[in-house]
């Protein structure tokens, strides 16, 4: 059994400076927390607080108002007096692309650090990929992400930020229940969600929050490449759909592409998959598998991974994700045609295994693509990246 709030001491060097101009930002706090906020700087008593913060909290997450003075049902002086206490944030856009198949990328900033923020039409639906760090304390060896150094936890308030940007972007102001084109949410940005679970599950609760942003917890998943201590409290506090990095069927394949399997191995993982609240056949964990050639895509690999799968009667579905190449990166992508032998050997032995169409490849915008700033490096620079985050862990 994993250890309920067992967290690694994974370091995050970096923390959020405050802002220059002393005012705190109200997004990606609590109704409960703005209403402290606006009794402690005596703007209102405790009752008045508690309906003045309902009103606020309706005017940033069901308008997307930022401006204080927009908020007309308040009064006048306590207007101002907000605006000399508090902001209503949104991080700052340094780049936005838009791909040839309509995906969009923002490169983003705040506190003085840059993160990526993808959004992802489709027919049926618009998938916003949202970041939780700034880089990732992990190292898997196919993600470009992995490869940075500077790392730093986004706050609630950065990650709510992103949900509120991309509303602002897409027009979707004043929130409505039907016709949005922002219908999901992937934590599959940059960062590993499981390693910033108090800021995450926060930011979650509120982008879940039925009288504001309303979006459905089975319409966002977090994926985790495998944390496996925090995955019960995942689905306890947060419920929302699990997916899990799996990548490899051996110990000795996923070591090294996933190096945090050294410390929680495969069978620990599916494990905890097992155990994951609120999984069953109609909500069924997905398991990501990056295809890399004459790496983890044999007949062999598939074979296992059904067998796998099964042997933890697990509620899953397989999801086949062809490489994303980057500059430097040390594997290549598996040819179409091995990732459809793949893909149906999983089929035949019961588990759903679609083949997920990359996305937004020419702006750098597909998974594993994200990293704030480009830079082509040697091989032993990314060993001695990789060897680096690993002792710290
Ligand atoms: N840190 C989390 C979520 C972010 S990554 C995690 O690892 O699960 C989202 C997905 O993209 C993960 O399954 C990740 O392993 C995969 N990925 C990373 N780099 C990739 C690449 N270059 N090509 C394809 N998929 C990649
Ligand atoms: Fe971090 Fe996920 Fe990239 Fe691994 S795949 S390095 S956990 S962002």
């Amino acid at each position: 059994m994993p250890i309920a709030g067992a967290v690694d001491p994974v370091p995050v060097p970096r923390t959020l400076a405050p802002r220059p101009d002393g005012l705190k930002d109200l997004v990606g706090l609590p109704r409960a927390a703005i209403a402290d906020l606006l009794a402690e700087a005596g703007l209102a008593d405790a009752k008045q607080a508690k309906m003045r913060s309902r009103q606020i909290w309706s005017w940033i997450y069901n308008r997307g108002v930022t401006d204080f003075a927009g908020m007309s049902d308040l009064s006048k002086p306590l207007r101002e007096a907000l605006a000399d206490h508090f902001v209503v944030g949104r991080p700052e856009v340094v780049e936005a692309h838009v791909s040839i198949d309509g995906t969009r990328k923002w490169l983003l900033r705040s506190g003085g650090e840059e993160y990526e923020m993808v959004f992802i039409p489709d027919a049926d639906r618009g998938t916003l990929c949202v970041s939780s760090q700034v880089g990732c304390t992990l190292n898997c060896r196919f993600c470009l992400t992995g490869t940075m150094k500077l790392v730093r936890n986004l706050t609630a308030s950065e990650i709510v930020g992103q949900v509120m940007l991309a509303r602002d972007s897409l027009g979707e102001w004043p929130s409505q229940p039907e016709g949005r084109l922002l219908t999901n949410i992937v934590m599959m940005g940059m960062g590993e969600p499981l390693y910033n679970f108090e800021n995450v599950r926060d930011a979650l609760k509120i982008v879940m929050d039925g009288d504001g942003l309303a979006l459905s917890k089975r319409r966002i998943t977090l994926s985790t490449s495998g944390v496996v201590p925090m995955m019960e409290r995942a689905g306890a506090e947060i419920g929302v759909n699990l997916a899990v990095s799996l990548h490899a069927v051996t110990k000795e394949i996923r070591d090294e592409i996933v190096p945090l399997n050294k410390k929680y191995g495969i069978d620990e993982l599916l494990k905890a998959c097992a155990d994951y609240p609120g999984a069953n056949n109609a909500r069924r964990i997905t398991f990501e598998y990056v295809m890399l050639k004459d790496k983890n895509d044999s007949d062999e690999d598939a074979h296992e991974l059904v067998r796998l799968l099964k042997r933890y009667d697990l509620p899953a579905k397989v999801n086949l994700i062809p490489f994303n190449p980057w500059p430097g990166a040390l594997y290549e992508t598996s040819t179409p045609e091995r990732v459809q032998r793949f893909s149906d050997i999983v089929f035949r032995g019961g588990i759903s295994a679609p083949v997920r169409r990359p996305r937004g490849r020419d702006i750098m915008a597909a998974c594993g693509q994200l990293k704030s700033s480009s830079e082509k490096m040697s091989r032993a620079e990314l060993d001695r990246r990789a060897a680096e985050k690993e002792a710290s862990w």
